[in-house]
């Protein structure tokens, strides 16, 4: 099933989106409703909440007293830790039932409605982040005008929350809500056509996107280190025990490179026997990263290493939006450590940006074929090891990959 994480700030338009995907066919667990239902009478966490902070905070009808609870915990962070370490383990054990029931109905997507997404870091728990993008001044507008919410109480909601911005560096997708209800409901129903639907069934198929049978060069995008750190924080949350270094690699980390639309990754390993694991394919095939059976291995890129091959393992992108490519190999293995050389001289060398451009727009011409693509590029590979290795010994370079 798809996990997909619904955010936005308060009024910005998640209501009619949720409503929208239920009608489509998703489950959606409420995270707002959720927190409300685990301190209910009846319920186990009500129970620790009166042990632990008495007759006080609650009602004459035996109900939760929130706002005299809320006084209580106002101002007393060792108060509130108690709070959330009763609701807590509550919400999420709650949520994680929604979500295993909705996967065993077969639910193709389940949408977590969660407003404090981006505040609690969670990002890299969903396949997708779809975030409701509107402008605070017309959320603003819409609270007063329609929710009836005084003015200064909207305004005081919305400085408490993440900022518009720090919504935006997390979402996979943007629906912009400043214009008709009718215009965002068509583009929720877009979202769902053109890739939810999708994703769902090559997740549950464990396969990964079709793949473009032709070369597009794209000028450089600003967007892709960002993707490619979406990309990263999901691979950490499915395999973080196995992963000893995860970087940004090829053409696409680095600035000002045209680049075929497609993010490479590698994930270093302390021995390959640990990307064999049967458990870390599955959780990387459940995040959606399948492997790529029969891609166990580089042309060696250095000269006079042509017998001994550089042993990896590969596995693609189920989402059909996002094209990555993710190496896996050990850690100080020469294919790991040429990536890394190859990406920082790169960045630093302009005039090796322009060479390999210029290769890159000549392969290109040759054919659209991929394989002919990679193949038109070869022979410059085989060329340039001494010169990487040059500049590396020029400027004291050594690997300095992202640890995790
Ligand atoms: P949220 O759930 O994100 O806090 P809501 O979905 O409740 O926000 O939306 C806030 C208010 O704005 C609601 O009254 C809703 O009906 C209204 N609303 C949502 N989208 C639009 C829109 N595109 N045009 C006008 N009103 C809208």
């Amino acid at each position: 099933m798809l996990r997909l994480g619904l955010t936005g700030g308060i009024g910005s338009g998640k209501s009619t989106v949720s409503r929208r995907l239920d009608e489509l066919g998703a489950v959606i667990v409420d995270a707002d409703a959720i927190a409300r239902e685990v301190v209910e009478p009846g319920e186990a966490a009500l129970e620790q909440i009166r042990e632990r902070f008495g007759a006080e905070v609650f009602a004459a009808d035996g109900g939760l007293d929130r706002p005299a609870l809320g006084r209580v915990v106002f101002g007393d962070p060792e108060a509130l830790a108690a709070l959330e370490g009763i609701t807590h383990p509550a919400i999420w054990s709650r949520t994680a039932e929604r979500f295993a029931a909705a996967e065993a109905a077969g639910v193709p997507v389940g949408v977590h409605d969660m407003p404090l997404l981006v505040e609690k870091q969670m990002a890299g728990e969903y396949h997708l982040v779809v975030v409701v993008d509107t402008d605070e001044q017309v959320r603003l507008q819409r609270l007063v005008e329609l929710r009836g919410t005084p003015e200064d109480e909207a305004r005081s909601r919305m400085a408490a929350q993440a900022t518009d911005a720090q919504r935006r560096a997390v979402a996979d997708v943007l629906l912009d809500n400043n214009g008709s209800p009718e215009d965002l409901v068509a583009a929720v129903d877009r979202l769902w056509r053109e890739r939810l639907v999708p994703f769902a069934d090559n997740l549950a198929a464990g396969r990964r996107r079709e793949r473009e049978a032709v070369v597009t060069l794209s000028d450089p995008d600003p967007a892709w280190p960002a993707q490619a750190a979406r990309a990263m924080a999901r691979i950490h949350h499915a395999v973080g025990a196995s992963v000893a270094t995860l970087d940004h690699i090829g053409s696409t980390s680095v600035p000002g490179l045209v680049a075929k639309d497609v993010l490479d990754l590698q994930l270093g390993v302390e021995s390959l026997a640990d990307a064999d694991d049967p458990e870390f394919v599955a959780a990387l095939t459940a995040a959606g990263y399948p492997r790529v059976e029969g891609c166990v291995a580089d042309n060696p890129k250095v000269d006079g290493d042509a017998t001994h091959e550089w042993p990896k393992r590969f596995h693609g992108s189920s989402d059909p939006a996002v094209a990555v490519h993710l190496h896996v190999r050990e850690v100080g293995s020469p294919g790991w450590r040429w990536s890394l050389l190859f990406r920082d001289w790169l960045r630093g060398e302009s005039a090796a940006r322009e060479e390999y451009t210029a290769l890159k727009r000549e392969a290109e011409s040759r054919g659209p074929a991929v394989a002919d693509y990679a193949e038109a590029k070869e022979p410059w590979f085989d060329g340039i090891h001494g010169r990487l290795e040059a500049w590396a010994r020029e400027t004291g370079w050594s690997p300095s990959p992202e640890r995790a």
